[in-house]
């Protein structure tokens, strides 16, 4: 299985997801559709582990 956002192998924990970053990244692509929110969810970068506390800082 590979992941829907970069197609590299999914990893298990985040199936079916490479990582955390690309489950973010579809995640925010879902509440982004839905809900509109302000552009907060888009800051995850390399280490894959940002996530509620970039919203908090903002
Ligand atoms: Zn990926």
């Amino acid at each position: 299985m590979s992941c829907p956002i970069c197609a590299r192998d999914a990893d298990p924990k985040y199936t079916p997801f490479c990582s955390r970053r690309c489950a973010d990244v579809d995640l925010a692509k879902w509440l982004n559709g839905s809900y509109a929110i302000p552009a907060a969810v888009t800051d995850v970068d390399e280490d894959g582990e940002t996530g509620q506390d970039e919203v908090a800082r903002q």
